[in-house]
């Protein structure tokens, strides 16, 4: 009883070298750790992360210390290759991510949006996908698309940040959420945040994938709230967030479409490549598996290493 009434609780919104933001209900405290905090993992490195709600102690207007994080209900993360594998949690505590993609300009590809659902999937976050730029082309070009991913139980949405179609849907998407979006440099994500956040400015856009590469971006993420109601995690990292750390074998388990169908190929172990008795490749012909999803199952696994054996071992 005591100890609950010792601390507010609140959401980690920025991480810096020395301090934390934290948003309680009442306002944004710059906040310290102190010891060793209760909830944290013991193999991060720093255990409070963007996206934890927290318990703190006020420690005046302005400060406070953070004494533990709460359960947390999902996380992003993803495999740092070192000396050993090593989970590096990006955010934490996300409820969807919003998947932006543009009909033109860039193109789209539907290779470059299955690999983000992978990411999702792999996760374990529902996703929602947004076709931006929809002015440009006739909806009706991407009907058969929509059909199959709104079919998957991936919400497919038509938007223009332009006209402004879609975006009072694109909005009500994000009220109340925590929300991580990704998409390409150029579909539009800062001028669909524009058009329904305008005190949000992302800051990404100008950060070249060149200077990222290679580096840990986690000093960059950043979650900002919503005037109506939610939260938004926007960062270089995520954006870029490429599928280094999936391998071969566990890829088919993000295509979940293939489970269904999964039980009657005739190997066990079938990888819905080239196996004989593949279930899964019957249904793509029988067109219960849209093809060009499986088609980029097939490019995406091309583009995968096996696991080494260390992960093998333990997954
Ligand atoms: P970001 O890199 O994803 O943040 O993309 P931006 O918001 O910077 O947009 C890239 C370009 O696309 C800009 O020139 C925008 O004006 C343009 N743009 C954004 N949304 C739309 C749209 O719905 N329709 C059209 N025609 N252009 C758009
Ligand atoms: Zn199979």
């Amino acid at each position: 009883m005591n100890e609950q009434n010792s601390g507010c609780i609140g959401k980690v919104l920025k991480s810096t070298r020395n301090h934390y933001l934290v948003k309680t209900d009442l306002a944004v405290l710059k906040c310290i750790v102190r010891g060793r905090v209760a909830g944290g993992t013991a193999t991060e490195l720093s255990a409070v992360k963007v996206g934890d709600d927290v318990r703190v102690q006020p420690l005046s207007a302005t400060e406070g210390a953070i004494q533990k994080i709460l359960p947390r209900r999902s996380k992003l993360s993803r495999a740092v290759e070192g000396k050993a594998y090593r989970e590096h949690i990006i955010a934490t505590n996300i409820d969807q991510m919003i998947i932006i993609m543009s009909t033109q300009q860039p193109e789209f590809k539907s290779g470059l949006l299955d690999r983000y659902l992978v990411i999702a999937e792999k996760n374990s976050l529902k996703s929602v996908i947004c076709l931006n730029k929809i002015d440009l082309v006739d909806q009706s070009i991407f009907q058969e698309t929509a059909r199959w991913y709104d079919k998957l139980d991936y919400p497919f949405h038509y938007t223009s940040a332009l006209t402004g179609e879609g975006m009072k849907e694109f909005r009500n998407f994000l009220i109340g959420k925590v929300s991580v979006l990704v998409g390409h440099s150029g579909v539009g994500k800062s001028s669909m945040i524009q058009k329904i956040e305008p005190t949000v400015k992302l800051k990404v856009a100008d950060i070249s994938q060149k200077t990222q590469k290679g580096k840990h971006s986690t000093s960059y993420v950043e979650l900002f709230p919503l005037s109506f109601g939610g939260y938004l995690i926007d960062t270089p990292g995520i954006r870029e967030l490429g599928l280094w750390d999936i391998f071969r074998n566990e890829l088919k388990r993000y295509f979940k479409e293939f489970c269904k169908f999964e039980p009657d190929c005739q190997f066990n172990d079938c990888l819905h490549l080239k196996e004989p008795g593949c279930a899964v490749k019957r249904a793509v012909d029988k067109a219960k598996i849209s093809s060009e999803r499986y088609k980029n199952y097939y490019n995406i696994y091309l583009d995968l290493r096996a696991a080494p054996y260390e992960l093998i071992k333990r997954r």
